[in-house]
């Protein structure tokens, strides 16, 4: 083994975990970095208090006086909690968080040093924000990026730094982040629920999407992962022979937790506990060295947040503990990927959860109203949900021979399918009472029961009803869940709308009653999206013919998968329901694609690198010593000596033929990429795509080869069952 694989290795084994003590209750930490309701009771005037409560409730504005009034609370607390620095964290466009740290401490005129926070600095900041990613907005407008407080989503405290989450918009009002139109969403589905929810319960004045997400991740020891100049660059294996023993034994999904792990997820979840993300499931998942975390269900817009803040407290605790944590959706070949399932339902502020059936007929009703106009809404827009999830990252997964396919899908399951097809029969318009007794009593009535032993699930579903939510499985695990929430919402948000116009109708002009009116529309929505429902394998090819012929996209790559965020329909969607203007969606068109080219720009080269500097030098080292002794060889057999060296002699044949093969090939990647550079936008992103991308696998090909003929003692690259078997 190579000297360099030796020494990581041996890192690994010397190290002893970190133990982690658990003597504070985790209901006593909860929450405590975070300056939630109760903390701002504490410390805030009532007048200060209820213009924060008013603020997240109805979105009245806060003013400038009783933004002082907060800021100093907050300070207070702050600093009581050993505070020295306050940040405005966002999201910015690049998926990851960001955060400029400003010091409490002052000098005031009088030359007194102090530590002062007020209202416009908790309300309003200018970022530098030249080099985040805007997509042209800020060129157009020339206009400067601003950050403004989300009261929504809690201040908290993370190390030594006060963060106050917020927006970050374009002084002309344009977003530049993932937060303002997830935002927007929101109140579109807020308003839309809020509206149809009135046709069965007067008392509902708010609905709230809840998020509930499953993120999947890979742990590598520090120093192995270093070894790795792919995964350093580029988050996963651009090389990497499979190790003979991979997941086939299925021995790791809900296995033991190795101690040195447990470590880890132990100091993780104490971190996310102080900082009020509520963890609640961790486990080992399909693949060696794969694990799983989760939460209890938040407000979306919560939780998006806490998605993002734990994404960013795993990879500084994973540092404590010597790991490295692999978000991508494909780390390495041949071995299950990660996702990040985002559980998704509705509820009011009645406390009921619009996708759990009810005790009665009408709250099933209600129940199957919801229900069928999500089924119709991501019918409708399938190809835009499709876009919501794609990067250059996630095409591992969706598209190619992993769960689930790019074709988007919903499963219901085979009762709720039933339930469905039965609804698909009632009459036209006025019901007879025979008629609505039977659907009452022997449909709607039934759906709890059917509900308490639907047990079916089917994992290969992008989009699948488990009971009491629906769960998005398309996103990946490295995204910010911002983007798909923002879709879904706006497109249920939209539906629900168009929905409660047509019953409208049907109640005034053809003076039907309120649930014929209801039981009339949903009959003509379940036919409209019978194509989107699909209760079977969704891995390989029955399932791309069959969707084809429904008429459903199936866009593999993401080049291809993002047009639809900016076609016409998508615009008009999202202008319609306030979410974006068609600047802001074509700004993020742009940055996606711009990032799609990027990243496959960068695996280009580090695969160049690698393999002209790493593993081109060595099989010739390798090769040289097999020359010397076919050399030795000739010398002691000189006539006959050819019958000693044929493996010598085949091996080196080989090893020529792969070197050429490689070194060919990164030639013509090389070139192709040349090309790629003169062109821009969609065509720049085409070829890198398309040119530059499928020579990834064929040069891989022959440096796996390599891989296997070359001593094990030069090869520099540590190795898969090094990276995946190493605890
Ligand atoms: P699994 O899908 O792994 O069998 P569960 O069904 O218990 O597990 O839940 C998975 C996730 O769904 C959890 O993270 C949970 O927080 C989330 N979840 C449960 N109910 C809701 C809901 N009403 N809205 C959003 N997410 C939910
Ligand atoms: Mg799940």
């Amino acid at each position: 083994m190579s000297a360099i694989r030796f020494n990581a290795l041996q890192e690994t084994l010397n190290r002893t975990p970190r133990p982690i003590e658990d003597t504070v209750r985790r209901s006593e930490l909860f929450a405590q970095n975070v300056f939630n309701k109760q903390t701002m009771l504490q410390y805030m005037t009532r007048e200060a208090y209820d213009s924060v409560m008013n603020a997240i409730e109805f979105g009245t504005k806060i003013d400038r006086k009783i933004a002082d009034q907060i800021a100093v609370s907050m300070k207070d607390w702050a600093l009581s909690k050993g505070a020295t620095h306050y940040t405005h964290w966002f999201q910015p466009l690049t998926g990851a968080t960001a955060e400029k740290h400003d010091a409490f401490f002052e000098v005031t005129e009088e030359g007194y040093v102090i530590e002062r926070f007020d209202g416009g600095q908790l309300v309003q900041q200018e970022p530098d924000a030249s080099s985040f990613p805007n997509g042209g907005i800020r060129n157009t407008f020339e206009a400067r990026g601003y950050t403004a407080w989300d009261p929504t989503s809690p201040a908290f405290i993370y190390g030594t730094t006060l963060c106050i989450p917020t927006v970050f918009v374009a002084y002309t009002g344009e977003a530049l982040d993932n937060k303002a139109p997830l935002l927007r969403a929101l109140q579109a589905i807020d308003d839309a629920a809020t509206d149809v929810c009135k046709y069965f319960d007067k008392n509902v004045t708010k609905v709230n999407a809840t998020l509930g997400w499953e993120q999947e991740y890979f742990l590598i020891d520090k120093a192995l992962a270093a070894s790795r100049p792919d995964i350093m660059m580029t988050g996963r294996t651009l090389l990497g022979h499979s190790s003979a023993k991979g997941q086939q034994l299925d021995d790791h999904y809900f296995g033991s937790i190795p101690t040195r792990i447990l470590n880890f997820m132990r100091d993780l979840e104490q971190e996310s506990i102080l900082l009020g993300i509520p963890v609640k499931t961790r486990h080992n998942e399909v693949a060696p060295n794969q694990f799983e975390l989760a939460p209890i269900f938040e407000e979306a817009n919560l939780a998006v947040d806490h998605n993002s803040l734990l994404m960013d407290l795993m990879e500084k605790v994973a540092q404590r503990h010597q790991f490295k944590v692999l978000f991508h959706e494909k780390p390495f070949k041949g071995i299950n990927g990660s996702g990040k399932h985002n559980n998704w339902s509705l509820s009011t502020n009645t406390g009921v959860n619009l996708l759990s059936p009810g005790k009665t007929p009408m709250k099933n009703l209600q129940f199957l109203t919801f229900f069928v106009n999500t089924i119709k809404a991501v019918c409708e827009y399938e190809e835009l949900i499709r876009a919501s999830v794609a990067s250059a990252s996630n095409d591992h997964r969706l598209g190619a021979n992993e769960a689930p396919p790019a074709v988007i899908s919903v499963f219901i399951g085979t009762q709720l399918s039933q339930v469905l097809d039965e609804l698909e029969n009632v009459t036209k318009g006025k019901l007879s009472p025979k008629e609505k007794t039977d659907l009452k009593l022997n449909i709607v009535g039934k759906i709890p029961e059917i509900l308490l032993d639907n047990t079916d699930r089917n994992r290969t579903s992008p989009f699948a009803f488990t009971g009491n939510k629906f769960e998005l499985r398309a996103v990946g695990s490295w995204s910010n869940c911002a983007g798909p929430m923002t879709v879904l919402n706006t497109i249920i948000a939209k539906q629900l709308k168009d929905f409660k116009q047509e019953v409208d109708v049907l109640v005034e002009t053809k003076k039907l009653k309120k649930d014929e009116a209801i039981f009339n529309v949903l009959r003509e929505y379940i036919k409209e999206s019978k194509k989107i429902r699909f209760e079977g394998d969704g891995h390989g090819e029955a399932w791309e013919k069959e969707a084809d012929k429904r008429g459903l996209s199936n866009n593999k790559t993401t080049p291809e998968a993002l047009k639809a965020k900016i076609s016409k329909k998508t615009i008009a969607l999202f202008e319609e329901m306030e979410v974006m203007n068609k600047v802001e969606v074509e700004a993020r068109h742009e940055i996606e694609l711009e990032e799609y080219t990027k990243r496959i720009q960068i695996e280009s080269r580090v695969l160049g690198d690698i393999s002209r500097n790493h593993v081109i030098p060595t099989a010739i080292q390798y090769q040289n010593t097999l020359i010397e002794n076919v050399k030795g060889l000739k010398e002691i057999f000189t006539n006959d000596f050819e019958q000693y060296a044929t493996e010598q002699l085949d091996l080196i044949k080989r090893i020529s033929n792969h070197i050429s093969e490689i070194n060919s090939k990164i030639e013509k990647m090389t070139n192709e990429r040349k090309s790629a550079n003169k062109l821009n936008g969609q065509k720049n992103a085409d070829a890198y795509c398309y040119k530059v991308k499928p020579f990834f696998e064929e040069i891989r090909y022959h440096v796996d080869k390599l891989e296997l003929l070359v001593d094990d003692n030069l090869w520099p690259l540590t190795k898969y069952r090094e990276l995946l078997f190493a605890k």
